[in-house]
């Protein structure tokens, strides 16, 4: 089936650094696929890895091992087809450039003809809900506005994949919630494929379709968990739902086993 073929995958990949005091082996072995039109969270505690694996699968960083294809091609230097949003939204805006403009530069670069530009980047801001601050900077607009210029920048360059790093970390909880909302929204009305990184266990299961869970470092893929709550999600009913606790009680116990190192990959 067609639509099984992942448009992601990666395959033993190991990432060791070479730190002042020896190596230090961030990344173990992680394997995973991702299918078209998925939504997936990666799921693990602050200094599992999670960085490390998103910069060499999106050719940031050369593994140490292993291989990373993008619809078949071997990943090495950053795809075209992928848009990346991290957490240091203050710094991935241009100050000097409006919203209108820091969203229309990768387009720019890409050749897009202008008017067909400007189309992209109005329905792109307003898919955000910033469409009445087109012409304004990035610092007249909260952290969770400049987040929501990241999104739409990413969402404009129209990518089959969009990868995110603990894209809300920074933000207060109301404006967090809302932004879990829009990337639910955008994935469900643009169809593009989503891969979401988090710490935060209980953001993993409001907003994916499925969990992978990874362990302490040297990281691997300790399970890969289906999220069956209903497609319609919402920060009050969904969070209250007994499945919701279930999951998120079981990926919590789970990231407690993997801290006592008592978990085990996932065999693949
Ligand atoms: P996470 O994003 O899950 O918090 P990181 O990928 O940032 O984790 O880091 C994983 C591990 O690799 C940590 O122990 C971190 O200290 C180490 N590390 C990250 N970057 C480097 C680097 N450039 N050199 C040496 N060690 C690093
Ligand atoms: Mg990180």
């Amino acid at each position: 089936m067609a639509e099984r073929t992942p448009l992601l995958s990666v395959r033993e990949l190991k990432k060791t650094y070479q730190g002042a005091s020896g190596p230090v082996e961030a990344v173990g072995s992680i394997t995973f696929d991702v299918r078209p039109g998925e939504l997936v969270c990666i799921v693990g505690p602050s200094g599992c890895g999670k960085t490390t694996l998103l910069k060499c699968l999106s050719g940031l960083l050369t593994p140490t091992a292993g291989a990373v294809t993008l619809d078949g091609a071997p990943v090495t230097t950053p795809p075209k087809k992928m848009a990346l949003v991290f957490q240091e939204y203050g710094r991935s805006l241009y100050p000097w450039l409006t919203v209108r403009d820091n969203v229309a530069l990768p387009l720019k670069a890409r050749g897009m003809p202008k008017a067909e530009r400007r189309a992209v980047v109005e329905q792109a801001v307003a898919e955000v809900g910033l469409g009445h601050a087109l012409d304004t900077y990035p610092w007249q607009l909260s952290g969770g506005m400049q987040q929501r210029v990241a999104i739409a920048r990413a969402v404009a360059y129209q990518p089959e994949i969009l990868v995110m790093d603990e894209p809300f970390a920074a933000v207060d909880a109301q404006t967090r919630a809302d932004l879990e909302d829009l990337v639910r929204r955008v994935w469900r009305d643009l169809g593009v494929t989503v891969l979401f990184v988090t710490h935060d266990i209980d953001e993993s299961v409001y907003l994916g379709e499925r969990v992978l869970m990874l362990s302490s470092s040297p990281t691997f893929v300790q399970e890969d968990l289906a999220i069956d709550l209903p497609d319609e999600r919402d920060q009050l009913t969904t969070r209250a739902m007994p499945r919701f606790t279930e999951l998120r009680t079981h990926v919590y116990e789970q990231i407690q086993r993997a801290k006592r190192g008592a978990a085990t990959p996932v065999p693949h």
